[in-house]
C-alpha cells in the first residue's frame, strides 16, 4: 500500500489532486484545517470510485499539531510511510501593502511557507531512507509574476519556489523529486469573490482553469515517468 498526503485536500485543487492520486492507486491521506464536512465529501467521492482514503486534520501552520497528527498516523501504520506529499494548503488575505496587518502577513506566510517546511521536514526522513519520494508544492503565478494586493501571498509563493529548487538539489541522489506547480486562476472557493468577466480578458485561454487541470500535472509529477524531472515549476495558467 502506498500513501499520498494532500494538505488542504478537503476542497478545490486539493480535492481534485486527492481524487486523481486515489485513481492512481494511492491510499490518500486527506488533510484539512477545519472543514470536516468538505473533507468527508472528498473521502466519500474517493471511496465511491473504488479508491482508499483517510482523514488527517491538522493546521499546517502549527508544528506541534503536525507532529501529533503524524505521530498518531505512524502508530496506526507501523510498517508504512508516506511516499507522496502534495503541499497544497493555502489561504489568501489580500490587502495593499500600506494597509496590510501583521496578521494578514503572518497567516499567509505561516500557512504556505512554514507549513511547507514543517510538513515536508517531518516526512522527508522516511523518503530518504526508503530512497523513494515525490514532493509537489502548489505555488502560484502570483509568486512568479507578483500581483498587486498580494505582497504576502506573492512573497510566500516565491519563497516556496526557491525552497523547491534548493530541496530538489539536496535530495535528488536519494531518488526523491521536488517540483512545484503554479496555477493561474482556477475555479475554486478561493477565487469565488473575484470579478470573473474582467479577469478572463487577461487570460489568453479566455477562461479560468479547472482543479482537475492542475491535478493532471501533479499526477504526472508523482509517476515513475517523471523520475528525472526535479526542481521544476510547471505553470497551469491558460497562457498567462
Ligand atoms: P480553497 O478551495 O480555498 O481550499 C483551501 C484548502 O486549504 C482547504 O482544504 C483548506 O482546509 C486548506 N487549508 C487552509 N489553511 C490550512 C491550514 N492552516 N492547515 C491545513 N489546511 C489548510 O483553495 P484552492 O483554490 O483549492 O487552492 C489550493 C492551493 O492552490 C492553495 O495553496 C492556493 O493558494 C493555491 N492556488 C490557488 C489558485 C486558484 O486560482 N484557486 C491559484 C494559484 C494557487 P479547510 O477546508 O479545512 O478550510
Amino acid at each position: 500500500m502506498e500513501y499520498a498526503l494532500v494538505t488542504g485536500g478537503s476542497r478545490g485543487i486539493g480535492r481534485a489532486v486527492a481524487l486523481r492520486l486515489a485513481a492512481r492507486g494511492y491510499t490518500v491521506v486527506i488533510n484539512y484545517k477545519s472543514n470536516e464536512e468538505a473533507a468527508r465529501e472528498t473521502l466519500q467521492a474517493i471511496e465511491s470510485a473504488g479508491g482508499r482514503a483517510e482523514l488527517l486534520p491538522f493546521d499546517v501552520a502549527r508544528p506541534e499539531a503536525i507532529e501529533a497528527a503524524l505521530a498518531d498516523w505512524v502508530t496506526r501504520h507501523p510498517e508504512d510511510y508516506i511516499s507522496v506529499l502534495v503541499n497544497n494548503a493555502g489561504v489568501r488575505r489580500d490587502n495593499l501593502m500600506v494597509f496590510m496587518q501583521n496578521e494578514e502577513w503572518h497567516e499567509v506566510t505561516d500557512t504556505t511557507l512554514n507549513g511547507f517546511f514543517y510538513v515536508t521536514r517531518r516526512l522527508l526522513k522516511d523518503m530518504l531512507t526508503r530512497r523513494h519520494g515525490r514532493i509537489v508544492n502548489i505555488t502560484s503565478l502570483s509568486g512568479l509574476r507578483g500581483m498587486a494586493g498580494q505582497t504576502n501571498y506573492s512573497a510566500a509563493r516565491a519563497a516556496l519556489i526557491g525552497a523547491t529548487k534548493a530541496l530538489a538539489k539536496e535530495v535528488a541522489a536519494r531518488k526523491v523529486t521536488v517540483n512545484a506547480v503554479a496555477p493561474g486562476f482556477i475555479l475554486t472557493d478561493m477565487t469565488a469573490d473575484l470579478d470573473g468577466q474582467q479577469i478572463k480578458t487577461l487570460i489568453p485561454a479566455g477562461r479560468f482553469g479547472r482543479p482537475e487541470e492542475v491535478a493532471a500535472v501533479v499526477d504526472f509529477l508523482v509517476g515513475d515517468e517523471a523520475a528525472y524531472v526535479t526542481g521544476q515549476v510547471i505553470e497551469v495558467d491558460g497562457g498567462m
